[in-house]
C-alpha cells in the first residue's frame, strides 16, 4: 500500500472510530471495520453464532491491509487518551465458546481485536456498566414453533426449539434438556432467575398479527425457577 492509501486508510479508521465513540462511549475493531465497509452486519451476526472458524473469513480485504487498520485504530485510541479494556467475545450457542477473530491466531492480532476503547470522561460507575454489557454473552434465543418441525439430529419435535445452523434442534439435543418455562410477565421473578441460572434462553414466538417475534418468557434451571418463585 502506497503512502496515499495509507493516509485514505488512516481517515476512514479515524471517522469510523470518532462515529462508534459517540454513539456508545467505546469503540471496538468490529466497529471499524463494520463502519468503513469491510465486515457486513449479517456476517458479524453468523460469527457471533458460531457459524464462521473466524471473523476474518467474512472479510474481503487482504490480511495485511486488515492488521493497517487494526493498528490505525489503535494509534488514534492511543493519542486520544482512550482507556484499552480487553473484552471477552462467547459465540451465541449453548457451548458458549470463545470466538475466534483472525485467520492467523496470531496472539498480538487477537488482542487488538478484544480491546474496547472506553472514554476516559466517564463517571467509574458508567464506565462499569458499559463493560459489563459488552462482556455479557449474548442471549440464547428459543423458539415456541407456529407449525410442524422436527429435530435436525434426533427427528423428535416438541413445544420448544432452537435454531441452528443445519435447522432447528430440540432442546435435549442442543444440551438445553434439562431447562423449565417461565412465562413473562412477573419481572421480579424474571430478574431473579436470570440471575440464577447458570444457562438460561429467551423464549419467542412469532406474532403472525403484528409480524414480528415476542417474548414469551424464559427457560431456566429447575433450581432457579424454584429460587426465583418462592
Ligand atoms: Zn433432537
Amino acid at each position: 500500500m502506497g503512502r496515499d492509501g495509507q493516509r485514505k486508510l488512516e481517515e476512514r479508521v479515524e471517522t469510523a472510530a470518532a462515529a462508534a465513540l459517540t454513539r456508545q462511549r467505546f469503540v471496538s475493531a468490529v466497529d471499524v471495520l463494520a463502519g468503513i465497509g469491510w465486515l457486513d452486519g449479517n456476517l458479524i451476526k453468523h460469527w457471533k453464532q458460531g457459524r464462521l472458524d473466524h471473523l476474518e473469513a467474512a472479510i474481503q480485504t487482504n490480511p495485511a491491509r486488515i492488521g493497517s487498520a487494526l493498528r490505525l485504530l489503535s494509534t488514534w485510541a492511543t493519542a486520544k487518551g482512550l482507556d484499552p479494556v480487553e473484552t471477552e467475545y462467547v459465540s451465541q450457542t449453548p457451548a458458549r465458546a470463545p470466538l475466534r477473530f483472525s485467520a492467523s491466531g496470531d496472539a498480538e492480532r487477537e488482542r487488538l481485536y478484544r480491546t474496547h476503547w472506553i472514554s476516559p470522561k466517564l463517571s467509574p460507575a458508567k464506565r462499569d456498566r458499559i463493560v459489563e454489557k459488552a462482556e455479557r454473552p449474548p442471549e440464547l434465543v428459543v423458539i415456541q414453533p407456529l407449525d410442524a418441525w422436527s429435530c435436525h439430529r434426533c427427528g423428535g419435535s416438541g413445544d420448544l426449539l432452537i435454531m441452528e445452523d443445519p435447522g432447528p434442534s430440540c432442546l435435549a439435543c442442543a444440551g438445553l434438556g434439562e431447562l423449565v418455562f417461565l412465562p413473562a410477565g412477573d419481572a421480579r421473578a424474571t430478574r431473579r432467575a436470570k440471575a440464577k441460572s447458570g444457562v438460561y434462553a429467551v423464549v419467542v414466538r412469532f406474532s403472525r398479527a403484528r409480524k414480528r417475534y415476542e417474548r414469551k418468557g424464559l427457560v431456566v434451571e429447575p433450581d432457579a425457577l424454584r429460587d426465583a418463585t418462592d
